[in-house]
């Protein structure tokens, strides 16, 4: 007997597989890749939960399939920010799903708690997930299974309903207790989670999907650097450090072109189609943000353009072009 578990690396996912697999069960924790995760690195973090609690790791791309039909039309809407959770989540269970028979396995589970998040994790929110995904009966909540309706592999026999947990709340007493009466260690996630509840990155995709339609390919250009908009509506972004330098630098796509220089500075992007004066703008402002010591007339490359300028602009100057 196999299952799927949607595996964020959260301490709840965690014990929700590891209840599973104390019953025999072998369980593939499966992490959905949206595209909109943080920018920290949580996989060498979800592969030590995997490993302590004996669940294999797998990771799943479906971020074409998201911005295509989740982040922009979510039939339960948004939460506080650009976060349409509740469709999100369905989308998640409709992949596990998918999954299924391709790995060969019989069911699926969550580390879900019924009445932990007012929004996602009420009773009537967890409907709306299974009745989207088609799940009904095959997603177990090992967490919350007895306050719940008895699904498939409780009513077969697969799983014993009295093994499962009865949490329902806020209160995360009963999940400590878990965690160290398995001997869990580690289990904070490293922080950032979804960018989609945070306000600043909502902001950028709204500005973002007001100038162009979003792919894949664009989804780096909003999560790393400086963002700003320009006067005559250029797109230009400037690495706020060595991660985001080299991140902006590996990119290739043909809404951008880079911008260098010779002199010591970050490394920025800017619209293929900007204007001539926002070309001279982000120059300027690109100036302002290398290491000052250089005097006179500069030349930047735009791709294979090249601008010449002085730097007569500040970091203040910029700031009223942040998004
Ligand atoms: S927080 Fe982000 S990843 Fe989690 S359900 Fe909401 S939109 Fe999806």
């Amino acid at each position: 007997m196999k299952a799927i578990a949607l595996f964020s690396g959260g301490l709840d996912s965690t014990l929700a597989m590891k209840l599973i697999i104390d019953q025999g069960i072998e369980v593939i924790a499966c992490n959905i890749n949206t595209g909109f995760g943080s920018t920290k690195d949580r996989l060498s973090h979800m592969k030590n939960m995997c490993e302590q609690v004996g669940a294999e790791f797998r990771s799943v791309d479906i971020r074409d399939e998201y911005i295509r039909e989740v982040l922009f039309t979510p039939k339960y809407g948004y939460g506080k920010n650009f976060n349409p959770c509740i469709d999100c989540h369905g989308k998640m269970f409709e992949v596990a799903k998918r999954k299924m028979e391709e790995w060969g396995a019989s069911f699926l589970i969550s580390g879900e708690v019924l009445g932990q998040r007012p929004m996602s994790q009420n009773s009537e929110s967890l409907q709306k997930v299974l009745n989207l995904s088609n799940c009904e009966g095959l997603l177990l909540r090992p967490l919350s299974a007895q306050a719940l309706e008895p699904t498939i592999p409780e009513l077969e026999g697969w799983v014993d309903r009295d093994k499962l947990e009865n949490i329902v709340g806020r209160n995360r007493d009963r999940q400590m207790e878990l965690a160290e009466s398995f001997g869990l260690k580690d289990y904070e996630a490293p922080g950032g989670g979804c960018l989609l509840t945070d306000e600043k990155f909502s902001n950028k995709i709204r500005d973002f999907i007001a100038h162009d339609t979003m792919s894949v390919e664009d989804i780096p250009t909003l999560k790393y650097g400086r963002q700003l908009r320009l006067p005559e509506g250029a797109k230009f972004i400037i690495g706020r450090n060595a991660e985001d330098n080299a991140v902006l630098e590996a990119i290739v796509n043909p809404k951008y072109v880079h911008i260098h220089t010779e002199l010591f500075g970050p490394h920025s992007l800017i619209s293929h189609n900007a204007s001539e004066t926002d070309k001279m703008l982000a120059a300027k402002l690109m100036l302002a943000y290398c290491k000052p010591g250089f005097e006179g007339e500069q030349t930047l490359m735009f791709g294979e353009e090249s601008l010449t300028t002085v730097s007569d602009l500040t970091r203040n100057d910029a700031a009223k072009y942040f998004i």
